[in-house]
């Protein structure tokens, strides 16, 4: 064989750039809505009130158990304010199996104490208990907001959301100036903050009567949300990074948002069921809490109330469940950790995934030789890989970094629990897990493609 045709035979890795004009300004259309929805639904509640609405005004109407559905028809169902899932109903018998992408809408944060306030030498914090993998240090010395909800003594429930509007104030850990810092400097980065060193400033004036500063700040938070440091106990009150998402680079092509994960590939995922017509296969699409904590939780993918959807669904409609689960394949719709050549001797390039290149697919996560994960067939990559190759979509295939330098779990083994095929797809992201982390506006698009091309698979 000449060289020529030999080298026809290699792989050659794809690009997510689009060729054309038209098809740039299609993903600058695209990536302004994502935009819209990440900078405005920052915890899992938000986005499930920021995409129910969105359903609700495509046409989706809430889902009643034992409706019976047919072709066509759109449904949602929203799981106690922290999860959604939305069907829409195919053209095939359920028997035939449901076309299914699982992403989460939880990221990383942190949580407030039940009991978070107090006041030490003239300032008052806010304790907190740090929610998913973070690096601590990374939390201070930037503005937060502070989001969730409290319920008063009554019942009566009031909604906090403050810190994102530019004339309301922002909250904010402390750190220590580094001309004193040579013990802290001395330290590990997981030593550098502790998990209790994360207290964050609500206040740092004494109330009239000169009854102490957390006085003043529950005297606030009485005026304006009528609440007790009673209601704290049972609430439900997070911080995240106070910023909105922005182009990076000079020729703008990444975007720098807080909580890439997995908001970058729910979005999409969910725009691609609101803008398909009547699919073969019924489409579900889940938005999920708690994944990173590991999935647990009445509204964690491990829980029964995703696969009682879909068993719902089939008693309706008098189809069998089991053989629902079994023709059915999902989309276990995840970030990838791109390949970062600043860090390059924790990956191994041949086996990672680039910015710009695609949907990254994993056909497995895991970490310690793949525990934890769910290790997809050979077939169902096949099965994907002629899926994604018929529409045209750019995806790469890669792993975490080099196998001893740890890995990550995904909802794919929760997924493969029930008993339906599963395999990762998601876009590849740099500073995973950062307070703010970075995405290809090319590799966003290219998950709406590829969610559309599965979907009518
Ligand atoms: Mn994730
Ligand atoms: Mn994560």
């Amino acid at each position: 064989m000449e060289r020529k045709e030999a080298e026809k035979l290699l792989y050659k890795r794809p690009s997510s750039i689009p060729k054309t004009e038209e098809e740039k300004l299609k993903v600058e259309a695209f990536i302004k809505d994502y935009r819209h929805f990440i900078d405005n639904a920052k915890t899992e509640r938000q986005a499930v009130i920021y995409t129910e609405g969105e359903a609700l005004a495509a046409g989706f109407t809430p889902y009643t158990h034992g409706a019976t559905l047919k072709a066509g028809d759109k449904v949602c169902y929203v799981n106690r304010d922290k999860s959604i899932i939305f069907a829409v109903i195919g053209k095939r018998p359920l028997s035939e199996g449901c076309r299914i992408i699982a992403s989460h809408i939880d990221n990383p944060r942190l949580d407030l104490k039940p009991q978070p306030l107090y006041e030490n030498t003239g300032i008052a914090y806010f304790k907190t208990h740090y929610y998913g993998g973070i690096k601590k240090y990374q939390w201070t010395a930037i503005p937060l907001e502070l989001h969730g909800v409290v319920y008063r003594a009554d019942g009566t429930r009031v909604d906090i959301n403050i810190g994102a509007d530019p004339q309301d104030p922002v909250f904010y850990i402390s750190d220590l100036m580094p001309h004193i810092g040579k013990d802290q400097m001395s330290k590990t980065a997981s030593e550098f903050i502790s998990g209790e060193g994360l207290n964050i400033i609500g206040g740092s004036l004494p109330s009239d009567e000169d009854g102490g500063v957390k006085l003043r700040v529950l005297s606030i938070l009485n005026e304006k949300y009528n609440i007790t440091e009673r209601d704290l106990i049972t609430a439900e009150l997070t911080a995240v990074p106070a910023m909105m998402s922005r182009e990076v680079g000079f020729d703008r092509s990444l975007i720098a948002a807080y909580g890439h994960d997995d908001r970058i590939c729910a979005y999409p995922s969910f725009r691609a069921l609101l803008e398909n017509g009547v699919p073969e296969h019924t489409s579900v699409i889940m938005l999920a809490d708690k994944e990173e904590i590991g999935s647990y939780g009445v509204t964690g993918l491990g829980s029964e109330s995703y696969p009682d959807f879909i068993r719902a669904l089939c008693e309706a409609a008098g189809e069998d469940f089991l053989a629902c689960k079994k023709n059915s394949i999902c989309l276990s719709a995840d970030v990838g950790g791109a390949y970062d050549p600043c860090y390059a001797d924790a990956y191994e390039a041949a086996n990672s995934t680039y910015i710009h290149g695609g949907v990254a697919v994993s056909k497995y996560t895991g970490s310690r030789g793949k525990g934890g994960c769910s290790d997809a067939s050979a077939e169902t990559l096949s099965k994907l890989a002629l899926i994604f190759d018929k529409a045209g979509v750019a995806w790469q295939v890669g792993e975490y970094g080099k196998v001893d330098q740890g890995g990550a779990g995904t909802v794919a083994s929760e997924i493969a629990h029930f008993g339906i095929e599963v395999i990762d797809c998601g876009v590849p992201i740099l500073s995973m897990h950062s307070v703010t982390e970075l995405a290809s506006k090319y590799d966003i698009y290219e998950m709406y493609k590829a969610s559309v091309a599965f979907l009518n698979s």
